[in-house]
């Protein structure tokens, strides 16, 4: 028999107690191997391994789990830890409308802190400019760091840098219902079927299962389809850490009189003096103290 050698690959989907993998030589359904199952308990979509194709073509072995880059997770209460969804993403788009529905930027903050709590990069997505150009909507999410991507999916704009931002790499596309995240995707690659939407969430509602996520190749890349992003939410966020996921905040922690500053009330606020001198949009702050208030609650319901 021919010498089998162990190849590269991406997992793209877990399949009952398998995983479908993309390696150069096509998909391959493939197990863990003894070892890789003591090292890492939860191989999840996006995770780069490496793959002993079975000679005979049966289930390969997944032999080799490469450290991740990023790793989104969902949190547990009360010191459960963590559900990792999705690893090596690179980008999270935000996307959102600037009409039709119009922004709700405590919406769109929400998802930028999910994003810097998992240490990915965030970037947003103001689509629907053919409807109004959003141009306060963009100076404010550029102010707090992040790329801006304007978009029509109606009339083609823009598509193109969304494109190049994507090329080669691994996206999560999230944003309010409404947004216009099918219509973008489709634009950029025609016939590309989401699980998320309505229905989708109807369903899961219905089953009371975790949809756990999906790897779609696009752009050279992959979509990371997780109808789970907005629902990762906020929980094991610890109060104190919560500034740290506003950019712009982040040269000012630790600036402010009392060093366990909240930055609601307290005197000497570095942050709120920053808010006051126009060098941070107000509604930012809103965002943050909504947030804190939503970190400092006591959890009621899980899972
Ligand atoms: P999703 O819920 O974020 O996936 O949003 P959809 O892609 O379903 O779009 C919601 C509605 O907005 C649909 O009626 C789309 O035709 C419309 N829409 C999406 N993108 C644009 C756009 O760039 N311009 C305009 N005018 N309408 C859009
Ligand atoms: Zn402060």
């Amino acid at each position: 028999g021919g010498v089998v050698t162990e190849v590269a690959g991406t997992v793209l989907e877990r399949d009952g107690a398998a995983y479908r993998v993309a390696t150069t030589d096509g998909e391959v359904r493939a197990v863990l191997s003894g070892k890789t199952k003591r090292d890492v308990p939860r191989v999840v979509v996006g995770d780069r391994v490496t793959i002993l194709p079975d000679p005979v073509g049966g289930l390969a072995t997944i032999t080799d789990v490469a450290p991740r880059k990023s790793l989104l997770e969902r949190r547990v209460p009360l010191g459960r830890g963590t559900r990792p969804i999705a690893a090596n993403i690179d980008t999270v788009f935000v996307v959102t409308s600037n009409c039709d529905p119009a922004p709700v930027p405590q919406l769109i903050d929400r998802l930028l802190v999910v994003a810097e709590a998992n240490e990915i990069p965030a970037a947003v997505v103001i689509n629907k400019v053919d409807l109004d150009p959003g141009v306060w909507l963009e100076e404010r999410c550029r102010k707090a760091g992040y790329p801006v991507f304007r978009t029509s999916a109606r009339t083609g704009e823009g598509l193109a840098e969304l494109r190049a931002a994507m090329a080669g790499r691994e996206s999560v596309v999230t944003g309010p219902s409404g947004a216009g995240k099918s219509s973008l995707l489709n634009a950029l690659q025609p016939g590309l079927t989401l699980r998320t939407g309505e229905l989708s969430a109807k369903l899961r509602r219905g089953r009371n299962t975790t949809v756990s996520a999906l790897m779609l190749p696009f752009e050279g890349g992959y979509l990371v389809d997780t109808p789970g992003f907005n629902e990762v939410g906020l929980w094991g966020i610890e109060p104190r850490e919560l500034a740290s996921c506003f950019p712009e905040f982040r040269p000012l922690i630790g600036e402010c009189r009392f060093q366990d500053c909240r930055h609601v009330s307290e005197p000497g606020c570095r942050i709120q003096e920053a808010v006051a001198a126009g060098a941070i949009a107000p509604d930012r702050l809103e965002s943050y103290r909504m947030l804190l208030e939503e970190t400092e609650a006591e959890p009621e319901e899980w899972e």
